[in-house]
């Protein structure tokens, strides 16, 4: 069939799993109506991206595109080459076009412009609406045209740039006459997936946020540090595949109240670092500040064991392990300990940066490119403004301030839950089990905290001397 015949669209989902408040759906909907034609619903297994995902976010968007099957929607999955699988299918079905939500990561875009120019050379739009953000990246800017460094003015440029947070109506899928097409099953979960997932989907989604926004949010100012509290709203795997929408949490926002301005500066830090990210995509691998990237890491036999502990959450230090292990048990780590984990990485262990960035992403349900590397590099010292190279974390006093009755270490390190709120974040000094002291069957700490920020501190001097 010639392109001059088509009617038909195409529409590409990707980090927007949802049927709710969707521009980009709801305009491939109406553009379709309006040249007499309907909607072919096309998820694309992009091996690629599989490869990279780790199995805790192949299992999750295994489950987000069961969700929206369940949820009325008729989504064909195709796999393959991503730019001629849609060329083919849009050609196959008689689509002028296929739309979709825009990808502002390094990968997606490179991937989009490669899909835009196979569609053009057969005739065929490519349309890209809306973004998984509140304020696109690369929309707020300084007076002189140039990104903003600093999340602290951003965020008030972006507070300029939000304009309405009004909603579209839900898709009614059953109200919809989608076009249909062959394709294969959403694929077996991988093995390895961490045993505690949260339930995918809008319908869930839209459950948690109620369900922070009711019982949470008023005490999120104080309590979104202390991990044992269950404070924060674990949205962000939502956020990150699209099964919400960032303009919906900010939409039911209450006016007013310190929870509130807490939890959209939260949100504009996802913004700000996919907007860092958007400028300088190269910062995804690379350190940001210029010069950082020449710090000495540790290579070698002794850094593949304590790595190796740091991975396996036996370290000796209570509250870095708990975090560890709850990545692994959960996809999921609390962001003051992904905060004190990373820096006990990079500061105390001396590795890469990158290295530790690898392991969580493997294993985050909300693995996120911007968020993931952009936090690596602001705890490393590496990355834009705040955390200052010379703040070094210390991974006992983390612990004391943040877990002070030990709530979470206890829950994900169990055999120091016989220990006091006294002794539980420094078991070493604890009376019985072991021969000098400390629990049996938990390690004593793998390096001295004392020493090894002496170390962090002059190879950052050596470097920031250059
Ligand atoms: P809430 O406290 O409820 O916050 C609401 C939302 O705000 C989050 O869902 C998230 O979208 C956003 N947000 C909150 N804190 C941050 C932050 N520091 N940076 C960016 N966005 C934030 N977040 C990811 O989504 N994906 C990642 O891969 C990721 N990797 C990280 C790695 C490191 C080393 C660090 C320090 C932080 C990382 N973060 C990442 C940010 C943060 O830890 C998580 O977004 C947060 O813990 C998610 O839990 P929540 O939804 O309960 O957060």
């Amino acid at each position: 069939m010639s392109p001059a015949v088509d009617r038909n669209v195409v529409f590409w989902f990707r980090r927007d799993l949802r049927l709710a408040d969707h521009p980009a759906l709801v305009a491939a909907i109406e553009a379709a109506s309006g040249s007499g034609g309907r909607v072919l619903p096309l998820f694309v297994l992009d091996d690629r991206l599989t490869a990279t995902s780790g199995a805790n976010r192949v299992a999750l968007r295994n489950a987000c595109l069961r969700a929206l099957r369940r949820d009325g929607l008729p989504l064909v999955v195709r796999h393959g080459d991503v730019a001629s699988t849609i060329t083919s299918t849009a050609s196959e079905v008689g689509a002028h076009s296929v739309f979709c939500t825009a990808d502002f990561a390094p990968y997606g875009r490179a991937r989009d412009q490669s899909v835009e120019a196979a569609l053009a050379a057969t005739g065929r739009r490519f349309v890209t609406i809306d973004s998984p953000y509140a304020v696109a990246p690369g929309t707020v800017r300084k007076k002189d045209d140039t990104p903003y460094k600093v999340f602290t003015p951003y965020s008030r440029g972006w507070a300029e740039a939000l304009g309405s947070t009004a909603l579209l109506d839900p898709v009614d899928a059953a109200a919809v006459d989608w076009l249909a097409a062959s394709g294969v099953g959403i694929p077996v979960d991988p093995s390895g997936v961490a045993p505690s997932l949260p339930v995918a989907g809008e319908r869930a989604a839209e459950a948690r946020l109620s369900t922070f926004l009711d019982t949470h949010l008023h005490a999120y100012g104080r309590l979104r540090n202390d991990p044992g509290a269950d404070a924060t709203s674990r949205l962000s795997p939502d956020l990150k595949f699209g099964t919400l929408h960032p303009r919906q949490i900010l939409n039911l926002l209450p006016e007013g109240g310190t929870g509130t301005a807490k939890y959209r500066s939260e949100v504009c830090w996802r913004e700000f670092y996919a907007d860092v990210l958007w400028h300088r995509p190269d910062s995804a691998r690379h350190a940001f500040v210029d010069g950082m990237g020449a710090m000495t890491v540790d290579e070698g036999t002794r850094a593949d064991e304590v790595f190796a502990a740091w991975c396996a959450g036996r370290t000796g230090y209570p509250f870095i392990d708990a975090g560890m292990r709850q990545l692994v048990a959960e996809g999921w780590m609390h962001n003051r300990v992904r905060m004190a984990t990373a820096s006990f990485l990079v500061k105390d262990l001396h590795l890469d940066w990158r290295r530790g960035a690898r392991w969580f992403m493997h294993h985050l349900i909300d693995g996120d490119i911007a968020s993931n590397q952009h936090g690596w590099q602001w705890t490393a010292g590496t990355g834009t403004d705040a955390a200052p190279y010379f703040r070094v974390f210390n991974p006992v006093s983390q612990g004391t301030k943040f877990d002070p009755d030990g709530t979470y270490v206890r829950r994900y390190v169990p055999e120091l839950a016989v220990l006091s709120d006294a002794e539980i974040h420094e078991p070493w000094k604890a009376g019985g089990g072991g021969m000098f002291g400390g629990v049996d069957g938990y390690p004593p700490p793998i390096v001295d905290h004392s020493v090894e920020r002496e170390e962090a501190l002059r190879r950052y001097a050596a470097v920031r001397g250059r």
